[in-house]
């Protein structure tokens, strides 16, 4: 077949031009990249020969090749993996599967050192190439195909690729890279070991360069014929823990994540018992771009007796830990899982609770030790361990323990125990309020009685909060309660003068509840006098059974139908402006007017939206101008 140009996807052309223009610090991760993919096409190898051993061919010991041609100034990485077809080295090498491209722009705009590093995030390592080279040649042979339909691919970068028909006995892939004027520090073998042991030394495959010799006439080391291994070529997790160093820990964690900072903890096991496995997992400190696409899977590995299986194997980590990374190791798994057989498996099961058991513990061990980097970790990935309190029956008391708030205590890092041990003598529940933003929370009128009486509320602003308290409804006996809903109960709290007060306030104040009700009928399902105001005059409750209104908002703002139940204007007798209004005479316009402004700044001060504003503008300009 002759050769064909074919031009690049547009979204490949911008990283292109990005790569080539913008990336100047650690330019050296680009071997990372190819070494990585030269370890994936080995991996996919693996696992399709579990079906058909054929594809060995016979060469069934994998490794990944690098060397150096000092005159033609290539690198080239070799692997015996998978292959490609021609249509394959199209589709693979010439568009972007995933999505994320957008993501990894607005990344290196905001990232003022342009780190390579972020390239490898994004799963598109391979156009790291072209940092260093100004041309990438790529020949390949898909295992399985003849020798006469080898693949070439090659392209400079800039507009498009060329692809043709060769013959290759070889089966798996070369790339390589053409340097740019300037690069030659790559063509230094020991160069690309020392970054070959800087960020691929965990590869379980060996990674294999020519070994070297003194040459006395050239004064300086030259190649020979002979090969040798450059890494340690053993998966980290299958080695014994006393011999792992943290760095080199670390080293894997990065391997595994393209996180550049460190992670916040790891945990290293050899599990054994009715089902043996392994498991390395670590906690990361950032999230990750995509922390909030519950789809998105990946963090954990799956090993089957050190065979790489897959990397979304989703049964195995609950979602709400899906920023967890690691490897799982089974020696109990059948090589040949499928993903149906995964989510059936009993030793799935096992594994998935034997680990989100251990991720616990790691998270508990930093609360308890750590509490500027729980703290930051809550900043990160608090929202989303919330979601284990409605999928995670089974841990919902451990996870409840590793919850954080703010309260009218302390702008954050309170914890319901925290909570607990503040509570007043003959407080029974833990008070909550639901907002949007905490200023809103702190403004709160439900709050005030609360504030009068030194009552610690937790001020709950996350999105998830309101889902969050229909799976929590206690702590170690402590119902929860919004301040927002029913009748404001305090129980012991009160004092029986104060009841009798309020009970005498309330009665004095009937015929004007009846009178608002009648104004207020299309509005409000009640209106009650209360207790819990102290500077406001009116706020909104809803009943103890219907949804807050908060919630209904958010339901709304994500364009879903909310069942909006009226809610319950509740109004402060001693406060001026009800005053006046209980002063009105029967059958005055103003009461009218007063009457729907109260509630609709109440609505206002918790936030809600009014359905009319134009109407609220004239009513109050109605007010100011009689004054
Ligand atoms: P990622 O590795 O995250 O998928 P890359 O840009 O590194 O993204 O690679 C793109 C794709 O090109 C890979 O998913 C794979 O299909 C293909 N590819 C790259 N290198 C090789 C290789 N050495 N052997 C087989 N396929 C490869
Ligand atoms: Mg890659």
């Amino acid at each position: 077949m002759s050769k064909h140009t074919h031009a690049f996807q547009a979204e490949v052309k911008q990283i292109l031009h990005l790569v080539t223009h913008s990336l100047y610090s650690n330019k050296e991760i680009f071997l990372r990249e190819l070494v990585s993919n030269a370890s994936d096409a080995c991996d996919k190898l693996r696992f399709e020969a579990l079906d058909q051993p054929g594809l060995f061919e016979d060469a069934p010991a994998l490794d990944i090749r690098v060397w150096v041609d000092a005159e033609a100034r290539t690198i080239t990485v070799r692997d015996n993996g998978i292959g490609m077809s021609l249509e394959e080295a199209v589709q693979h090498l010439g568009t972007i599967a995933k999505s994320g491209t957008r993501e990894f722009m607005a990344a290196l705009e905001g990232d003022r050192k342009k780190d390579a590093n972020l390239i490898g995030q994004f799963g598109v390592g391979f156009y790291s190439g072209f940092i260093v080279a100004d041309r990438i040649t790529v020949e390949s042979r898909r295992a399985g195909l003849p020798a006469a339909d080898g693949v070439r691919w090659s392209s400079d970068g800039s507009g498009d690729f060329e692809v043709e028909t060769i013959a290759r006995p070889a089966r798996g892939t070369d790339v390589i890279l053409h340097l740019r004027d300037g690069e030659d520090e790559f063509l230094a073998a020991w160069k690309l070991r020392s970054i070959i042991a800087k960020y691929s030394d965990h590869i379980s495959l060996p990674i294999l360069m020519p070994s070297t010799k003194w040459d006395e006439e050239k004064k300086e080391q030259v190649a020979t014929d002979e090969w040798e291994t450059v890494n340690k070529a053993a998966a980290l997790w299958t080695r014994a823990k006393s011999e792992i160093t943290d760095d080199e820990y670390q080293a894997f964690y990065q391997q595994l994540s393209y996180d550049t900072q460190p992670p916040l903890a790891y945990t290293h096991n050899r599990v054994e018992g009715r089902t043996e496995y392994t498991q390395l997992l670590y906690v990361p400190a950032k999230a990750p771009f995509d922390l909030w696409n519950r789809d998105k899977r990946g963090g954990v590995k799956l090993y089957v007796k050190r065979v790489f299986i897959m990397d979304d194997a989703e049964a195995l980590m609950p979602v709400y830990l899906r920023f967890v990374k690691g490897v799982i190791d089974s020696a109990d798994l059948p090589l040949n899982v499928s993903r149906e057989l995964l989510q059936e498996s009993r030793d799935v099961k096992a594994i998935r609770e034997g680990c989100t058991k251990r991720v616990l513990a790691m998270l508990e061990d930093v609360a308890e030790n750590q509490l500027d980097k729980y703290a930051a970790f809550w900043r990160e990935f608090g929202a989303v361990l919330k979601e284990g309190l409605g999928e995670d029956f089974a841990n919902r008391e451990r996870l409840a323990k590793l919850l954080r708030f703010a309260s009218t205590h302390a702008d954050e890092g309170v914890s319901l125990a925290d909570y607990v041990s503040r509570m007043k003598e003959g407080q029974e529940a833990i008070y909550v309020v639901t907002a949007d933003t905490l200023a809103a929370a702190k403004g709160s009128p439900q709050l005030e009685v609360f504030r009068k009486k030194g009552i610690e509320v937790l001020l709950l602003v996350d999105r998830v909060d309101e889902w969050m308290l229909s799976h929590l409804y206690e702590f170690e006996g402590h119902p929860l309660r919004s301040v927002a809903k029913g009748a404001v109960d305090l129980g012991k709290l009160q004092d029986e003068a104060e009841k009798k007060a309020a009970e005498e306030a309330a009665e004095a104040f009937a015929p004007v509840l009846e009178r608002l009700k009648t104004a207020l009928k299309d509005r409000v399902k009640d209106v009650r006098a209360t207790t819990r105001l102290v500077e406001s005059p009116a706020c909104i409750v809803v009943d103890e059974g219907d949804m807050s209104t908060h919630l209904a908002r958010l339901l709304e703002q994500a364009g879903q139908e909310a069942p909006r139940s009226q809610p319950i204007l509740e109004v402060n007798p001693g406060h001026a402006l009800v005053e006046r209004l209980a002063a009105a005479p029967d059958g005055d316009a103003r009461f009218d007017d007063l009457a729907q402004i109260l509630f609709d700044q109440a609505l206002l001060a918790e936030g809600g939206q009014l359905d009319d504003p134009a109407a609220y503008v004239a009513r109050v300009n109605r007010m100011l101008a009689a004054v």
